[in-house]
């Protein structure tokens, strides 16, 4: 699932190609908005706010998509093939680029002025030019008998972290992910941790957290599940944590993750 920093990726790829330039093609392939047509106006810019991409076109239009489970955007030059149709929810194209949405989770057309509507309840995005971190952890204190680590994927606390960034900070802060906010000594730390994770990684193409980009080296926890943890040895514990169905994958090491 993309998180924060593949989101912040596409919305700089989406960025190169789109923005300043007017558009020739607009196609949504959501029945919501399928005789949408915004051919003819310049796309001003893409931003990213947690997970979710805001595309603000000419007069005052927004168009938002969410990448959700599998979500992309693909960039080529116009007019080249890319993905089965079948997949395509999306393709917004200029005189020389096209952007094609595929599989996206979520794809609305809304008024500029309505996008508070949209991501408004959304926490400090971990890299967003407003990044906030004493109202993040104000947030996160806010629910002293929730655990970390069903906490730290709320986007209303905080936005921009998903699955692999929850595993790798609590890794390497040493919390077991089952542990109540309000016991965490240095919250300050942990989300300080998280968000140069993210930082560090949102130029790459990959998620790196040990600093070795070898593949199969560049995680501690996430996808190790089974295999011994590259501090102690511990074989590295998998499972799940919320309710269902919104329970989600959830590693960590038990030696240094201890109860
Ligand atoms: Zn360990």
């Amino acid at each position: 699932m993309p998180e924060g920093d593949a989101v912040h990726r596409t919305a700089a790829r989406l960025r190169g190609a789109l923005d300043g330039r007017t558009l020739t093609r607009s196609d949504f392939r959501v029945p919501r908005h399928a005789t949408a047509d915004l051919t003819s106006r310049a796309v001003i810019t893409t931003l990213s706010r947690g997970k979710h991409l805001l595309t603000r076109v000419e007069g005052g239009l927004t168009v938002h998509t969410h990448l959700r489970m599998d979500g992309s955007w693909l960039v080529t030059p116009a007019g080249r093939r890319t993905a089965p149709g079948d997949r395509v929810r999306l393709i917004l194209a200029n005189a020389e680029w096209q952007a094609v949405g595929v599989r996206l989770g979520m794809v609305d057309l809304v008024r500029t002025d309505d996008e508070a509507r949209l991501v408004g309840h959304l926490g400090p995005d971990l890299l967003g030019a407003d990044w906030d971190p004493e109202e993040a952890v104000r947030r996160l204190r806010a629910e002293p008998g929730r655990t970390i680590g069903e906490a730290l994927l709320d986007q209303r606390n905080l936005a921009g972290i998903g699955t692999i960034y929850r595993a790798e900070t609590l890794f390497l802060r040493g919390v077991w992910p089952w542990k109540k906010v309000g016991e965490i000594e240095d919250l300050d730390g942990l989300v300080a941790l998280a968000q140069r994770l993210l930082d560090a990684n949102k130029g790459l193409a990959g998620t790196v957290t040990t600093g070795d980009r070898r593949p199969g080296n560049a995680t501690w926890v996430y996808g190790r599940a089974g295999r011994p943890c590259r501090r102690c040895g511990t074989r590295i514990s998998r499972g799940e944590m919320g309710m269902r169905p919104q329970e989600r994958l959830i590693l960590w090491c038990a030696g240094c993750q201890p109860r």
